[in-house]
């Protein structure tokens, strides 16, 4: 789009010279490709299981970080620092998970003297606690999920109040909760304080906070994301919404752009508030306002200050390029674009290939023997793997990802069919056919399923 290239021309005269990726797999390569396109030099650190990679040979530079295990390689603060530091990086970039929402590593990165691509230390600290991230968003008029008002407290007969008052089903959620963990659903006021004490113990082990609180389970929602972009002058503009309903164990597996049948007024009128919300917190970078939608409202659950998995199916619809636009403003530029001057054409899904058995949904690492990635009218495949690729059994199961883009819905969706037909991996189970089997689904076809279909769908298949 002729919009972003400009914006991408604009910029090119005094940006970095070089980035550092403090990631691997397929968001190292996309993080890769964006800085090679506007002329920035690329560092990757790795670890000892991802020697071979892909990116790490297209990189100017590379810098072994550790052994395989990530709290030795990519969540090692020191080496990762020590790496910008020898290779003369301007700016580190974080990708996903790891410590990409890491207020500390933030606030070290910009302490040592680098440019963190992502929001300010304090912001990511503000929106990492799931609990203040809440009050933040109510007090900027963003619906939330009702529930405790902040952390649920020691008191257990608090605790029984609480839930009499919000009603049952209720969630315990850990404030410093991510990737789908450290959640518990309770049905029965029996069930609350066991669930609970459990939820802290475990919080306390996987996030180092013991801190929980409460919301209303809701029962039939649908999970509909807001794509923000905003720049350190106080521009904020929103890049519509994508449907990730589809999940297993609260972690997505399909998402698509636009969400089919939702209501075009609530939408518009939560996408501006999380704009403004951005304005208010002084948000810098690229964020997803994440919510529950339920009869036509919209409750805020959290909001993620980096880039997501999903973000090429945004990319595919508004033509914009998350990841440049993540780096122009980090590099201080002002937005290029206004909110009238963004529009959206067409429709996107994708499909995340994980390595791992499509029933039992084990993990499944070990060699590609045969890899052929679809290609074709309207398909973008972003995957680091490759033919005689080792899937490490060390890391996240995703070894890569497929895009569609339409004219319309139907027009996507019987493009994924064909990419994910053509699509051969060999030598290591993945998910291809459920995706497949998804692809053809009566419900998914006609759109607007909930978070719990294909969980419910499993398990009828299990019976049937
Ligand atoms: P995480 O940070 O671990 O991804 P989220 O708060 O974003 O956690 O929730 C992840 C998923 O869990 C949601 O997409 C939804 O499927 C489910 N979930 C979270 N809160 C609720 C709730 N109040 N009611 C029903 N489902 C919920």
């Amino acid at each position: 789009m002729a919009l972003t290239k400009a914006a991408v021309a604009k910029a090119a005269d005094k940006l970095f010279d070089k980035v550092l990726i403090a990631n691997r797999g397929e968001i190292a390569l996309r993080i890769q490709r964006a800085c090679r396109e506007m002329g920035i030099k690329t560092v990757v650190v790795h670890s000892e299981a991802d020697r071979d990679a892909k990116y790490v040979r297209l990189a100017d530079e590379s810098v072994c970080i550790g052994p395989p295990a990530s709290a030795q390689s990519y969540l090692h603060v020191p080496a990762i620092i020590a790496a910008a530091e020898v290779t003369d990086a301007q700016a580190i970039h974080p990708g996903y998970g790891f410590l990409s929402e890491n207020a500390d590593f933030a606030d070290k990165v910009e302490k040592s003297g680098f440019v963190f691509i992502g929001p300010r230390p304090e912001t990511i600290r503000l929106m990492g606690d799931k609990v203040s991230a809440k009050a933040a968003m109510l007090k900027a008029g963003v619906p939330c999920v009702p529930g405790s008002e902040g952390s649920l407290p020691d008191d257990p007969k608090e605790v029984v109040r609480i839930a009499r008052g919000v009603g049952y089903p209720v969630i315990i959620k850990a404030a410093g909760g991510g990737g789908g963990r450290g959640m518990r659903v309770v049905h029965t006021e029996a069930a609350l304080l066991p669930a609970v004490t459990l939820t802290r113990s475990e919080a306390q082990a996987a996030f180092g906070n013991p801190m929980v609180y409460m919301e209303k389970f809701l029962v039939n929602p649908r999970h509909i994301e807001i794509q923000v972009l905003a720049d350190e002058h106080k521009n904020a503009v929103y890049l519509f919404e994508r449907d990730c309903s589809m999940q297993r164990r609260h972690q997505k597996i399909i998402e698509e752009a636009p969400a089919p049948g939702v209501n075009q007024r609530a939408l518009v009128r939560i996408s501006e508030r999380c704009a403004d919300a951005c304005r208010r917190i002084g948000y810098r970078g690229a964020g997803t306002f994440e919510f529950l939608y339920e009869n036509d409202e919209f409750f805020f659950i959290e909001m993620n200050t980096r880039v997501q998995v999903e973000h090429p199916v945004t990319e595919a619809i508004t033509g914009i390029d998350i990841v440049q636009q993540q780096i122009l403003v980090a590099a201080g530029r002002k937005l290029a674009f206004r909110q009238r001057d963004i529009t959206r054409r067409g429709h996107a899904v994708e499909c995340r290939i994980n390595a791992e058995d499509p029933i039992t949904f084990a993990p499944s690492p070990g060699r590609i023997t045969s890899w052929h990635p679809p290609g074709g009218p309207g398909i973008r495949v972003d995957s680091h793997a490759y033919q005689n690729y080792l899937v490490p059994p060390n890391y996240d199961s995703m070894i890569g990802k497929v895009i569609a883009y339409g004219d319309s819905r139907e027009q996507a969706i019987a493009r994924m069919r064909i990419a994910l037909s053509e699509m051969i991996v060999e030598g290591i189970k993945t998910n291809i056919p459920l995706h497949q089997e998804l692809m053809v689904d009566d419900k998914f076809l006609r759109g607007g399923t909930t978070i719990h279909y294909l969980e419910e769908r499993m398990a009828k298949r299990k019976q049937g």
